[in-house]
């Protein structure tokens, strides 16, 4: 028989296509937004943004691209003035998790809705989650003015994604789906769609990254949509272990895809419905060993030293994780989290 559970995703229009963006300023029409402001990262985020601000013509408020990474407290306040100042009635957040987690804090203070163009895997455009830091403290809440309303896929948005955060976010984007598989708020509906985000991940996430053409780009976005729906039932060994190694100032997707395996393969043991879906999804006789042999063909950092983490912090982030006392599928105690990171190391 299926566990208890209880359904509660929330409705979001979702537009996918290719040259889905030219629709960006009929979408926010649709949302009565007149002035949207557009939310993007420096750089090759803000050109992003250039070309959403030039799309909106006259229903754009500007550029606000000042977006960095787990949304600092004093990048966010930042974020709230300038919408305010610009006296936006909207926002449009355009490129990865970074872009749009800031859109988030900014619409959880001002109740502005969202329009969300997700140019990476990170699936947060999806989520009601929204995590914010102030200095090495990470702070993870759920706020439903923080989920976007619309969301527009347009793969020709991710044609220039580099390889390396094309790697990086699509396995972050896995780990939400493998931690859907377990976690004890899943339902009949999350299970399936992390199923299928898997299937489409398996065949097309290591086609993105080594030719990054539209189709498996594509393919990947609506994986990543699942793997956000995904998400949404909740989290567990994998995303917390994560969420403290980013406490220690780790990269965030980076991360997560080298110790999605360790993980994996921990709580598999405990987890046999799992492990056979999983093995289906990924067509694969041992799912960690098939996550790990995705991550071994990335550009990407594949050990936690690699990233930045002192031996020294191995034992404290196990301790840390092991006081949450978490225990489906199967019970993380101090000693397990060490071996498990000694391992990712
Ligand atoms: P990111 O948003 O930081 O983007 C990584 C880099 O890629 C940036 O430099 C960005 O400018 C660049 N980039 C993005 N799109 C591009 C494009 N189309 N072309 C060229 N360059 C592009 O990375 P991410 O992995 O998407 O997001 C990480 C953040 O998202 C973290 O803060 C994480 O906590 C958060 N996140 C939140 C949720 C949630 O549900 N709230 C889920 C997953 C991740």
């Amino acid at each position: 028989m299926s566990h208890p559970f209880i359904h509660d995703l929330p409705q979001q229009r979702v537009v996918f296509a290719p040259g889905a963006v030219e629709r960006v300023a009929e979408e926010a029409a649709r949302l009565n937004f007149s002035r949207a402001l557009v939310i993007a990262t420096p750089g090759s985020g803000a050109r992003l943004g250039e070309r959403i601000v030039a799309q909106l013509g006259a229903r754009s408020a500007g550029l606000h691209a000042q977006a960095v990474i787990h949304v600092p407290v004093d990048i966010a306040r930042a974020g709230v003035a300038a919408a305010r100042d610009a006296n936006a009635d909207g926002l449009v957040a355009v490129g990865g998790g970074s872009a749009i987690g800031l859109a988030k804090a900014i619409a959880r203070e001002t109740g502005l809705a969202i329009l969300a163009l997700p140019t990476t895997y990170s699936g947060s455009e999806a989520t009601a989650i929204l995590g914010t830091t102030e200095g090495e403290r990470k702070v993870t809440l759920r706020d439903p003015r923080a989920l976007p309303r619309t969301i527009v896929y347009d793969p020709d948005l991710t044609l220039a994604l580099p390889p390396p955060v094309t790697a990086a976010s699509g396995m972050n984007a896995l780990a939400h789906c493998v931690e859907a598989l377990w976690v004890p708020d899943r339902t009949p509906v999350t299970t399936a769609l992390a199923l299928e985000a898997l299937r489409r991940f398996a065949v097309h996430l290591p086609r993105a990254v080594k030719d990054g053409d539209r189709e498996a780009r594509g393919e990947c976005l609506v994986a990543a949509w699942l793997a956000g729906l995904a998400l949404g039932a909740g989290t567990a060994l994998h995303h917390k272990l994560a969420h403290v190694l980013g406490g220690y100032g780790l990269p965030h997707a980076e991360t997560h895809a080298i110790v999605l395996p360790h993980v994996t393969r921990f709580n598999l043991v405990a987890a046999p419905q799992a492990r056979e879906r999983l093995a289906d999804a990924l067509r694969a006789d041992d799912p960690a060993a098939a996550i790990e042999h995705m991550l071994r063909g990335f550009p990407i950092p594949q050990r936690l030293r690699e990233v930045g983490l002192a031996k020294e912090k191995i034992a404290d982030a196990a301790a840390e994780v092991a006081a949450l006392n978490i225990s489906v599928p199967r019970p993380a105690g101090a000693e397990d989290v060490r071996a498990l990171l000694t391992a990712a190391y």
